[in-house]
């Protein structure tokens, strides 16, 4: 019988830059005076992740949402965006603060990604753009999409909050559509404690977000939009800069973790990994397993609250569906009937605890209770 776990297990665990390092980091802030505003951190970090992400363009904010939401605003938005219900609030809540309509589309049962088939099927004379979201890292069908969008001269923005880093056949995911947004919280794979970017190819969209994310700041003396505030200051670039000097080791670590995740579960039946990308093509963001109570045993929900008697807190990852959010209970999109693959998803997901100091050992342990619980279940089938 497999033991609880001492101490606890999280999903995740931010990665952590030595001590000393950011300390350094952090009085070249003070030495500068300049604690916000576009200081030397900022444009350092701002010209890494250029490099890193292999973007055109790319701005950056104090977190991920706000990037969403002035994303949207510079592509200037009307009406309907046809998005996905399988997804962080954040994303939907974006549109929603854009005054803009989300058209819920199903996702893919393979993927768990917006179905690209899905989506014509729901354009209207109201549609703008469409919204798709990297899920776990897996991109979305990025030719497919951007087909409908070119047919129907629709923008294409991605919520690529989950794919830091990673690649569609070697081509950088930032170089999809007309914008992705990245997210920098302290659990996302890089972070900036909290923070966020936008790359984009069309550099007016630069100039657009400059604004936006500076109360519409033209210069000292005029203000030629309603803007926001939504600068990534010098501390949480600074954090960033020596972040991104870990994160290819973490990356490393992390396949490691996941092989060995692999190794334990796929023979069990009921059990799907839905994070299998590889090397560039992965983000190593996230690692998860669909359920299939039918043929595991065992429920999501149960596998989850028995893990949590070890000690070991996975995810229910994304729960709530976002077309389940009162306030979209008028939207015809929103009804169940429309997602039946999304309402399955949101039943049999579970984001396991990855991150790079997770001992493998740790991780079989994990794998065995797992083990338990669908042995214990054939047993029962077999009396
Ligand atoms: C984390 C996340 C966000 C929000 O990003 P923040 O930087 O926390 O604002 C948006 N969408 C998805 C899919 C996320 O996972």
């Amino acid at each position: 019988m497999a033991k609880a776990f001492e101490q606890p297990i999280y999903v995740t665990r931010p990665l952590l830059p030595d001590i000393t390092d950011v300390t350094e980091r952090i009085k070249k802030v003070w030495d500068s005076k300049q604690l916000t505003n576009f200081g030397a951190q900022h444009d350092e970090l701002s010209r890494q992740l250029e490099n890193y992400l292999e973007a055109e363009h790319i701005s950056m904010f104090s977190n991920g949402t706000m990037a969403l939401l002035l994303g949207l605003k510079a592509l200037k938005l009307t009406g309907e965006v046809i998005t996905t219900p399988f997804t962080f609030p954040a994303t939907v809540q974006a549109l929603d603060w854009n005054n803009l309509t989300p058209v819920f589309c199903d996702i893919d049962p393979e993927t768990f990604n917006i179905d690209a088939d899905k989506i014509e099927a729901l354009i209207t004379e109201k549609t703008s753009a469409i919204l798709g979201v990297h899920v776990f890292g897996n991109p979305c069908d990025v030719e497919k999409i951007q087909a409908i969008a070119d047919k129907h001269n629709l923008k294409v923005i991605y919520d690529g909050a989950h794919a830091f880093g990673s690649k569609i056949n070697g081509e950088p995911i930032s170089s999809f559509g007309d914008m992705t947004m990245f997210s920098f919280h302290a659990t996302k794979l890089f972070n900036t404690i909290e923070g966020g970017a936008l790359t984009y190819n069309d550099p007016e969209l630069g100039r657009q977000l400059d604004l936006l994310r500076n109360f519409g700041l033209a210069n000292a003396e005029e203000v030629v939009l309603s803007g926001l505030n939504a600068k990534m200051n010098e501390v949480q670039a600074g954090v960033g800069i020596e972040v991104l000097q870990v994160v290819e080791g973490e990356r490393r670590k992390r396949h490691t973790i996941k092989k060995a995740y692999e190794e334990n579960l796929s023979d069990i039946d009921g059990i799907r990994i839905l994070t299998g990308l590889e090397d560039e093509s992965s983000s190593y963001q996230y690692f998860v397993i669909e359920i299939d109570e039918a043929v595991f045993g065992q429920s999501r929900d149960t596998v989850h609250q028995e893990l949590q008697k070890y000690k070991v807190f996975a995810r229910k990852y994304f729960y709530p569906l976002c077309s389940d959010f009162e306030w979209y209970s008028e939207l015809p999109s929103a009804r169940p009937e429309n997602l039946p693959n999304a309402k399955r998803a949101v039943q049999q997901v579970l984001a396991m605890p990855y991150y790079g100091d997770l001992p493998i050992e740790s991780v079989k342990a994990i794998c065995e209770i797992i083990r338990e619980l669908h042995v214990a279940q054939e047993s029962v089938s077999q009396l």
